[in-house]
């Protein structure tokens, strides 16, 4: 390359003076011809003064193209000889000219005239040879160049073909270079390159550069065709969709339908998912026949999406003292509950998100688990929905079908979250305890994930297929008893219990609730009808038997209806007062013997206190003795675990055979057939223990046992007797049916603190811890002979057979 040469620095060299034409924003390489306009005065000039002469002009390119009038400084050193071959004048004086460069030539002098240009050059001498180096450098670049043709279309087909058969490595460069699209500056650089195997060097690396400008450019722009050929096509077929669906008559409507969807999807603030999601459903619609099967089914996949709530949700109210009257409003007494419910709403209105455990009230039906969860929802100004899980088993109910199924629907929680219209309502699932699971899946497995504040944000239904957030719901749950709950999903739950009423509460709760209720609910007043206490305490007793007051209500209503009715006839003034004697001419005869307890005082005959999940029971316990072969008859569809303990309780009278004045082998002797009534109903656990003992003992020696007394208790073999749970309700059940004493295992006397003292000091609690102590309590030793036996009884010493013991682990 030359750089910086000097002016003067080959004096002796042949320089001569030509026009010279100053170039503004190309270069011209030796051999190329090329086309140039000419505007400047001096420049025309210049080409009219060669144009008659030799024709041959000094072509120089100016470093700034902004300089009118270039001096030395403002022009490269070096350009290029050239060659006139055509003029021509355009319309507005300016020259069209086409020139083919000749030779190199350095400018010596620049010489100022007034009519143009002229330049003092020396022509320059390429230095080239042959090389090996030269040659590989050519293939090279002709290869390169031949790829470079190619891609670019702008150049023409004979150049590429001129350059394959060119072997001269000076003249490749120069119309490569010509061809390139590079900047002025690195054309100016070749040209002044004199040594051609360096100036094709030069030139290979700036062909390389170019070809995969090229290459990328050339990518991009057919991709980009692609996409607007996918995309014209599109639009020609949708166009031509239109047109036939215009044709058969029903475009208007699937249009309009269409842009009301797409409306109502913009509107609706789903979450960005949900949001892509509809779209995406929503092209798909567009493309369907609309009388389809599947466009319905997109159809109404986008109707559940645009339906759930997303954004609606109501104001929390935090007012704690008034979540306290609309409890108290709505509810008699269980101030324990409402305690707890209100710590619990006072903790989620601090703590803001709501990250604390899922309540859960447990109870038996109709001690007003339902109605509390709505008084929840009042007092925090939520929405309500309720769903009931009894019953079921498929996974699917709570998280929905894919919609691949025909007939596809999200699971229960989805709908009532459109039922509920907001994203934070109080969702009640009543009775956990009544799910269970198949081969169809684990439904509480899903609900453990509806139920987990740490995944809850992203429910997913099969059916909506994108996440949905449950964090804000206010999940309640019911049940009857907890033994049935999963473990996991137990320990999602704060538990709250709700044992069950007594009758004064039952009173209470019919004077000022469920009369209210149900004269409201039957549009009658207080005129029209009015209950007396003891009418009330009468239907308490006489017609339900329960641990709530669902019955209660019933019946109440029942007679509500029959007084509507009068009033209807009579007219509005009507009124009645509804008295014990009345009762039965509304309710019907008694249902129920208040106090189930046995007229007189029974042999083999014990009453025992169960509980169910509808609260506690009294059951009784008969046993008889007869004549036989040692065998143990047990009826009344027991469990196993009640059948054990009839054994245990049998096995615990023969090892105290000798005390009880009982021959040693008597039960070889009689059979013994234990009966507990009410055989419909299935009955299990252990707590019955020692009231089968009592009735065994009974039977066996002949002695009453007190009718009004109940027990419960489990029992060992050595006549231990050990705790049972449901204190709380058995005690409640033997007050219902009048029993006055209660036979109860020592340990469980922790459980008497929850019992109200009304009803403690209403009757006697027996705490015992072996099976002597029920014995001595429960019968009633009347003949002389029992009376001794009882003597010897008590003046007992501890004996315990090993033998029996064994016989009974055999
Ligand atoms: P559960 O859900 O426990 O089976 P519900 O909530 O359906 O019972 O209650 C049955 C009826 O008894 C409802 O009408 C309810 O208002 C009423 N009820 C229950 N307990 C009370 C109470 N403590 N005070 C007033 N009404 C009650």
């Amino acid at each position: 390359m030359v750089f910086g040469f000097n002016r003067n620095c080959n004096e002796d060299a042949d320089t001569r003076i030509i026009p010279l034409l100053p170039l503004r924003d190309s270069v011209i390489f030796p051999f190329s011809t090329q086309c140039i306009y000419v505007g400047r005065k001096k420049s025309i000039n210049a080409v009219t003064a060669c144009f008659s002469s030799d024709r041959m002009i000094f072509v120089i390119t100016q470093r700034n193209p902004s300089v009118e009038e270039p001096d030395e400084e403002s022009l490269y050193g070096i350009g290029t000889l050239c060659q006139i071959n055509q003029v021509v004048r355009l319309s507005d004086g300016s020259l069209k000219v086409i020139i083919t460069g000749k030779r190199r030539a350095q400018l010596i002098n620049l010489v100022r005239d007034e009519e143009y240009l002229k330049g003092e050059i020396e022509e320059l001498t390429e230095i080239s040879g042959f090389s090996e180096y030269g040659r590989a450098i050519l293939e090279k670049v002709k290869t390169l160049f031949d790829n470079y043709c190619k891609i670019n279309r702008g150049i023409p087909p004979d150049i590429a073909e001129m350059v394959v058969a060119l072997d001269n490595e000076g003249r490749v460069a120069d119309i490569i270079a010509n061809h390139l699209n590079i900047s002025i500056h690195e054309k100016q650089s070749i040209l002044e390159n004199l040594n051609a195997v360096d100036r094709l060097e030069e030139v290979l690396s700036l062909l390389n550069v170019d070809f995969e400008i090229l290459q990328v450019e050339r990518k991009i722009k057919s991709r980009v065709k692609k996409q607007m050929e996918k995309t014209q096509k599109e639009f020609y077929l949708n166009e031509q969709l239109k047109a036939i669906q215009k044709e058969l008559g029903y475009r208007e409507d699937v249009k309009s339908e269409i842009e009301e969807l797409e409306e109502r999807i913009k509107e609706k603030g789903m979450s960005k998912e949900a949001n892509r999601k509809a779209l995406h459903e929503l092209k798909k619609l567009k493309m369907m026949s609309p009388m389809s099967a599947e466009a319905t089914v997109v159809r109404n996949y986008i109707d559940w999406l645009i339906s759930l709530p997303w954004n609606e949700r109501t104001e929390d109210k935090l007012d704690i003292s008034e979540a306290e009257n609309i409890l108290n409003e709505d509810h008699y007494g269980l101030e324990n509950v409402k305690e707890r419910i209100l710590e619990y709403l006072a903790v989620r209105s601090l703590v803001g998100r709501m990250k604390s455990p899922i309540l859960c009230l447990v109870g038996p039906p109709g001690v007003g688990k339902t109605s509390l969860a709505k008084s929840i929802a009042r007092a925090t100004g939520r929405r309500f929905v309720r769903v009931s899980l009894g019953g079921v088993r498929d996974e699917a109910e709570i998280r929905g079908h894919r919609r691949t199924y025909i007939g596809a629907l999200p699971g229960k929680i989805i709908q009532y979250m459109r039922k509920a219209g907001t994203i934070n309502p109080v969702f009640l699932l009543d009775e956990v305890d009544k799910m269970s699971a198949d081969f169809r899946g684990d439904p509480a497995a899903a609900l453990l994930e509806v139920l987990d504040p740490e995944q809850n944000h992203a429910f997913n239904d099969h059916y909506l297929d994108v996440d949905y957030n449950l964090s804000e719901v206010m999940f309640i749950t019911t049940a009857n008893t907890l033994h049935q709950i999963p473990p996991a999903l137990l320990d999602r739950m704060e538990v709250i219990r709700i044992p069950g009423y007594t009758e004064l509460e039952k009173l209470n709760i019919a004077k000022h609730f469920l009369v209210k209720k149900q004269l409201n609910a039957h549009g009658l007043t207080e005129r029209n009808l009015r209950f007396t206490e003891n009418v009330l305490l009468k239907i308490i007793r006489n017609y339900t038997k329960e641990a709530g007051v669902r019955n209660l209500e019933r019946e109440i209503a029942r007679i509500c209806r029959k007084v509507a009715k009068e009033v209807l006839k009579h007219g509005r003034d009507y009124s009645v007062k509804i008295t014990v004697s009345k009762l039965e001419s509304y309710l019907g005869p008694i249902k129920y013997r208040f106090g189930v307890i046995e007229e007189r005082d029974r042999i083999g005959v014990a009453m025992g206190l169960a509980w169910t999940e509808f609260g506690g029971e009294i059951l009784a316990t008969e046993v008889t003795v007869m004549p036989g072969k040692g065998e143990l008859i047990i009826t009344g569809k027991l469990g196993e675990v009640m059948r054990e303990s009839a054994r245990a309780a049998l096995s615990y009278v023969r090892s105290r055979a000798d005390i009880f004045g009982l021959e040693s082998d008597f039960y070889q002797k009689v059979d013994i057939h234990i009966h507990i009534p009410e055989g419909a109903i299935p009955k299990d656990g252990p707590s019955a223990g020692i009231t089968m003992a009592t009735s065994i003992v009974s039977a066996l020696l002949k002695v009453p046992v007190r009718r009004d007394i109940a027990m419960t208790g489990e029992i060992t073999l050595r006549g231990t007797v050990l705790p049972v749970g449901g204190i709380k309700e058995k005690i409640l059940a033997a007050h219902r049916a009048g029993v006055s004493t209660v036979i109860i295992p020592k340990e469980n006397d922790k459980d008497l603190k929850e019992i109200p003292g009304r009803i403690l000091r209403s009757m006697k609690i027996i705490l015992v811890d072996d099976m002597d102590d029920v014995l001595k309590n429960a019968l009633i030793y009347e003949s002389e002979e029992a009376s001794e036996r009882r003597q010897g009884f008590l003046a007992k010493e501890e004996v315990f057979p090993e033998k029996i013991e064994a016989d009974i682990i055999a």
